[in-house]
């Protein structure tokens, strides 16, 4: 097998298959070149090597691969007409890192390697060009220097070194851009560079230029083992023997003059999922300039081009003249690449993110990669490719990052708040969405606040983490490529790039716009579906989901085998739950309704009776307000099924422990402070989780279990008057021996006969347990044979069989993630390794005493994509999950049939 897999001339050793060895990238090269798309000649280096490089260390895999670099490199220099190193015809060349994943972290790219002080003088001779060329020098000494060399600003409001000498020496000459320095200043750049690289890292900079070549390629497989992409790869949960490939391509130049250019596009629109190839450029620039944001962006398309006039407040006839889109300038140039987009979309048969530079006239597709997309694009464009007959149904399904809909499920701007809202500034539509929050100016702060909103000039890799903990970013340069740009949608968040009005000072913390000072800690909002800052808090509203969604949802359902139930105590989220399609409540608390005001005192009255006669009075007052409340969501369920779960928590919970409360507490009930003091202690527990709760309380308090299904059966009565059939599925909690659900059970029993007879009427309804003990699923046959359904408590089964409290995990659980003691939190992913053999085994003996009982989940992991995958292999018959996670449940279980 090779090490080295050569690309170019309309041929290539690799493929679009070969991923894994050659990363996303290098794959992607190799097969463009193949389907015949002119990209620069090159060779990727494995992930393999990456890995033995870990393993062995430099020297030893360098010498292995050393003579299939060279041949590799020869091969280039055939391609291009060019010599490396040379002094008449140099080889520049890029090298990039490539996992098998775009992955923010990573090493960024060298350009322009291969320059040094011969060749320098061959790229003068070539272009006719000397400032071109030195530009290019000083660019390249800059960018090796930081990636590969590490030479970095000393501290956060720190200047780069380098452009620290530039400061200086526009200063020194009094001039403003870059653009003014002449030739001799490039040259002044070149060896006041090369000096502080010396100075700094110790290190001369490296002449030879295959030195360079190894440094670089080095440097981009100890970028894997970076904090950064550490950091990525844990929050996507890629492993880290993937390692990274290295890229190593021909230069092309689009700092060429007027007739070259480079730039970023899409095939179809990142934020919206609309159909409209867009993308930006930049005419005499190299590929860093559009991404870096730090000139202004052109649009590709003329449609694209006056869109972003309109929100940049930009006329027309300045438009065309400053800004003209690429459709414009160079009419055929973008007829090739149109023609290039819509081959590669349709190959690839996904939206793509290209990368394109035109040198001297001539267009060059240096990359191609599926497009990182908002969760709406990402909706919309599956299925837009399944209409337009690219894909089938399956493929469209399993496009779906199921909890990236968690997006399009979240809070719009009100368009009401919105209209009395006052705008601070514009900037573009970057990653759609409504943010508020407070302003932080620093990545690494970004969790000052519980809601912040990171503002920066703009973002690097290094900002990736508290991009993630931000609610939403601002930046004040670069456009809809730019790095924070493309982050936030990729990682679902709200942003607005390229607002140019803001003055950032990092120094004093503070953020100027027409001359309005905000400072670090006041709250703004920001509107990321059309690029609008505005002032202060703004308020928000629950999104409408339709079109493409609604059509994902239905095509889901066609797949899906599991019922999507939800968790819902109350008839709100019920009613929400059933706007996101949810057949039914998996289970209803009943505690959360005694926590309202107006109960808890009865609730605590019912607490505090020493008698069972003072508990009956005091429960009688609470069972209007419970029959109330499942009458309310009964009807909200308009007959599906609800589950109803008797009282589980422990009674402490209910009563107050404070001394202030209860001296309240105490003469609202006419009783002295020391008894109700003495009560509390009383039911202190060491270890409440597993103390007086579950089925604990109903069996030694009955006449809560009475009042309850009293309750719930005149409920259901009730509505049966109106209409409404229902068939309440009264669930005991936290089981663990037969004794203990036959004996409520009974309880429930008695207490039906009793309604129906005063009522004169009757309702069906079934006894289930929960499964949450892990006895409860040893025993699961025995339990079967005398309830009608079981529905998982994977929570309280995960605490008990891990032994880890709930309320205490956050204590370790952090810890144990980052050490890898633990893969995952198994209170978010179910554990299938542990926890699911005892879920397994218990529908297994439920089902062996009661064929076909019927089986859910109604702990968190219900709305968990890779937990309802399991509860497929199981063969549940349901999952319930909270309203929200609804529409994720439904694809995960049609995902979990294909
Ligand atoms: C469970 O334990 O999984 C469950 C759903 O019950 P609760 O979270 O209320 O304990
Ligand atoms: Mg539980």
């Amino acid at each position: 097998q090779l090490n080295v897999y050569s690309f170019g001339n309309k041929k290539a050793d690799g493929g679009r298959d070969m991923k894994n060895l050659l990363g996303g990238k290098g794959a992607n090269l190799a097969e463009m070149s193949r389907i015949g798309i002119p990209v620069p000649p090159g060779f990727t280096i494995t992930t393999e090597v990456c890995t033995q490089y870990n393993e062995e260390g430099r020297e030893s895999v360098i010498n292995r691969i050393e003579p299939e670099v060279r041949a590799a490199i020869t091969r280039i220099e055939e391609t291009m007409g060019a010599i490396f190193g040379d002094d008449e015809n140099p080889l520049l060349i890029s090298v990039r890192s490539g996992a098998r994943v775009s992955m923010p972290g990573m090493m960024d790219t060298v350009l322009n390697l291969g320059l040094n002080d011969e060749s320098i003088k061959g790229v003068i001779k070539m272009t006719g060009n000397e400032r071109f060329a030195w530009d290019s020098y000083r660019r390249f000494i800059q960018m090796y220097s930081s990636v590969v060399m590490g030479l970095k600003p000393e501290s956060k409001d720190d200047l780069d070194p380098f452009e620290e000498i530039i400061d200086h020496l526009k200063d020194k000459r009094r001039i403003e851009q870059d653009t003014q320095f002449t030739v001799q200043d490039l040259q002044d750049l070149v060896y006041d560079f090369k000096d502080i690289v010396k100075k700094r890292t110790g290190k001369p900079f490296p002449n030879n230029p295959w030195d360079q070549l190894w440094g670089a390629i080095a440097a981009v497989f100890d970028s894997w083992n970076g904090d950064r992409a550490i950091y990525y790869r844990k929050m996507h949960g890629y492993p880290e023997d993937w390692g990274t490939a290295v890229n190593v391509q021909a230069m092309v130049f689009g700092n060429m003059g007027e007739d070259s250019g480079t730039g970023v596009c899409f095939t179809r629109d990142a934020g919206t999922g609309e159909n409209m190839f867009n993308g930006e450029y930049l005419i005499n620039a190299q590929g860093e300039d559009v991404v870096a944001g730090v000139r202004t962006p052109q649009q590709i398309t003329l449609l694209g081009s006056q869109r972003w006039a309109k929100l940049a407040q930009v006329d027309e006839e300045e438009r065309k003249e400053s800004y003209p889109s690429l459709e414009e300038l160079m009419p055929d140039i973008y007829k090739e690449l149109f023609e290039y987009q819509n081959k590669l979309e349709t190959h690839y048969q996904d939206m793509q993110d290209m990368e394109f530079t035109i040198q001297q006239g001539k267009l060059w597709i240096l990359q191609t990669r599926n497009g990182k997309r908002t969760g709406a694009a990402m909706v919309k464009i599956a299925m837009d490719l399944l209409k337009e007959g690219l894909i089938d149904e399956k493929t469209a399904l399993m496009r779906i990052e199921p909890n990236k809909l968690n997006e399009l499920l979240h809070p719009i701007f009100d368009p009401e708040a919105l209209e009395e809202a006052d705008v601070i500034a514009q900037g573009l539509p970057a990653s759609p969405g409504a943010a508020t929050g407070q302003i932080v100016f620093f990545a690494d702060e970004a969790d000052k606040f519980k809601n912040s909103i990171l503002v920066r000039v703009e973002t690097s890799p290094e900002d990736v983490e508290g991009m993630n903990l931000a609610k939403g970013i601002v930046t004040a340069r670069g456009g809809m490529t730019s790095h924070a740009a493309v982050v936030a949608r990729g990682i679902g968040k709200c942003c607005v790039s390229g607002a140019g009005a803001l003055k950032i000072n990092y120094k004093t913390r503070t953020l100027k716009v027409d001359g309005h000072e905000y400072h670090e800690g006041d709250w703004i909002s920001i509107n990321g579906s059309t690029g609008n800052i505005l002032e202060g808090k703004v308020g928000t509203k629950e999104p409408e989901l339709s079109g493409e969604f609604a059509e994902l949802m239905e095509l889901s359902d066609n797949y899906a085998t599991m019922e999507i139930r939800t968790n819902a105590d109350t008839p709100k989220d019920a009613l929400i739950a059933r706007n996101f399609g949810a057949k039914g409540i998996g289970l209803t608390r009943t505690e959360h309704m005694f926590f309202e005001v107006d109960r808890i005192k009865a609730m605590r009255e019912m607490i505090l009776a020493d008698t069972v006669k003072g508990r009956k009075q005091a429960l009688k007052e609470l069972l209007p307000m419970q029959r109330n409340d499942f009458e309310g969501i009964f009807r909200a369920m308009e007959g599906h099924p609800v589950t109803v779960r008797l009282l589980d928590p422990p009674l402490h919970e209910f009563v107050p422990h404070q001394l202030a409360t209860q001296k309240e507490l105490a003469e609202e009930l006419h009783i002295s402070l020391a008894a109700v003091k003495s009560k509390v202690a009383e039911l202190e527990e060491f270890n409440p989780m597993m103390g007086h709760r579950g089925c604990r309380l109903g069996n030694t308090y009955p006449e809560i279990t009475e009042m309850q299904t009293q309750a719930i059966l005149e409920a259901a009565l009730k509505v049966k008057k109106d209409g409404i059939t229902i068939k309440p599925e009264i669930m005991i909690p936290l089981v663990g021996t037969v004794e203990e659900f036959i004996q409520q059970k009974a309880i429930i029993d008695v207490t039906a006969e009793e309604v129906f007879k005063k009522r004169k009427d009757t309702v069906e309804y079934s006894v289930g347990t929960m499964i949450e003990t892990p006895r409860a699923a040893l025993i699961a046959d025995k339990i079967a044979e005398k309830a009608d359904f079981f529905s998982f408590g994977t929570n309280d089964l995960t605490q008990m069989t891990f032994g880890y409290s709930r309320d205490d995990s956050g204590k370790f659980l952090p810890t144990y993630l980052e050490k890898g003691i633990l893969k995952a939190d198994p209170f978010e992913i179910l554990d299938q390794e542990g926890v699911g053999q005892l879920v397994k085994l218990g529908t297994q003996r439920g089902r062996e005493t009661h064929p076909g009982l019927k089986v859910g989940i109604c702990g968190e992991h219900g709305g968990e994509p890779s937990s309802v995958g399991f509860c497929q292999k199981v063969g549940m018959n349901y999952v319930s999950c909270s309203p929200f996670r609804v529409p994720i449940a439904r694809v995960a279980a049609a995902q979990a049939v294909l």
